[in-house]
């Protein structure tokens, strides 16, 4: 069972959520990835022992300028724009490289050897009896979805995903949070009930439910009473239930909006250990993930 937990914009509270979910659920083995490897601080509340660190990249070309005949076939089939034929010169943009191998593979001269690019790492280890990964994209590197891919392949064996894995996905709603949850059973959207927060939910769940056909639920946090409207900074209204109400999508948790778990988050402790009583209503939001998941696989006509 794969849960990935994602928002349309970073602050809602998806790392709390994510983490806080990891550590009420008694099941084993469960495994912890942190995707949102361009800032990834599930480890600040985690605290893993990491095992092992590993280099990772892509194998970008380079050009072995004595048998170019700079005819720019090079440049006429790479879809991501990443070389181009300037006259005598061939320019390679590193960082926009995909390393799908396309160029040297349609060089009519082998003109193109492929070198590897190193754009970040991937660390695997363990926070107490859950199986903890995270990818670190380096400092001014533009690619996260490869790093996203390799993490996935290298933490999600099939062991692993006999039991539960929790995604922690990017914000937003680009490539690198497609790529977090692509082949996840089900997507945890994290929002807030502010104008702010509905419009990146819409944008969420097109894309996770709409575009991935995930099933979809929706975490509120900093949530009102239900039926009372949010007062002071964070001044919210009913959008999101009304939103979620007419689009079916159900709401599994309702975090309210309360300054102890603030101050939790600040110290980097999780909300369920700042909190304990909290467990249960992870707990439960997981079970009726799972009910909904049965329900409407039935509708599907899925086994
Ligand atoms: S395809 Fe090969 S020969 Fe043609 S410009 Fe590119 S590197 Fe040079
Ligand atoms: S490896 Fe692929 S993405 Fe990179 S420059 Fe060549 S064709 Fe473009």
């Amino acid at each position: 069972m794969i849960i990935a937990i994602a928002s349309g914009k970073g602050g809602t509270g998806k790392t709390t959520v994510a983490t806080s979910l990891a550590l009420s659920l008694p099941h084993r083995p469960l495994t912890f990835l942190d995707c949102d490897v361009e800032e990834p601080n599930a480890a600040l509340f985690l605290r893993p022992t990491i095992e092992t660190q590993e280099r990772v990249g892509v194998l970008v070309p380079e050009i072995i300028a004595e048998r170019c005949t700079y005819c720019g076939r090079c440049a006429e089939v790479c879809r991501y724009h990443a070389i181009a034929v300037v006259g005598q010169q061939v320019l390679v943009f590193r960082e926009m490289c995909h390393g799908c191998g396309s160029c040297a593979l349609n060089c009519p001269t082998q003109a193109i050897r492929e070198v590897v690019n190193h754009f970040g790492s991937i660390e695997l280890g363990h926070a107490g009896e859950i199986a903890f990964g995270q990818g670190i994209l380096d400092v001014g590197q533009p690619l996260a979805p490869p790093i996203i891919r390799q993490l996935k392949r290298q933490a999600l064996t099939p062991a692993r995903r006999e039991g539960v894995v929790i995604i922690d996905a990017s914000p937003g709603t680009s490539c690198p949070v497609v790529e977090s949850l692509r082949g996840a059973d089900v997507a945890l959207l994290v929002t807030e009930p502010t104008p702010f927060g509905l419009h990146d939910l819409r944008l969420a769940v097109e894309v996770a439910r709409d575009e991935l056909g995930l099933p979809v639920g929706v975490v509120i946090n900093r949530a009102a009473a239900r039926g009372a409207a949010v007062r002071g900074a964070d001044a919210g209204d009913d959008g999101v239930e009304r939103f979620c109400a007419e689009q079916g999508v159900p709401v599994w948790l309702r975090i309210p909006l309360d300054r102890r778990i603030a101050e939790a988050y600040s110290e980097g402790l999780p909300l369920v250990r700042a909190l304990p009583r909290y467990k249960d209503q992870f707990l439960e939001m997981y079970q009726q993930m799972m009910k909904h998941l049965a329900a409407s696989r039935v509708l599907r006509g899925v086994p």
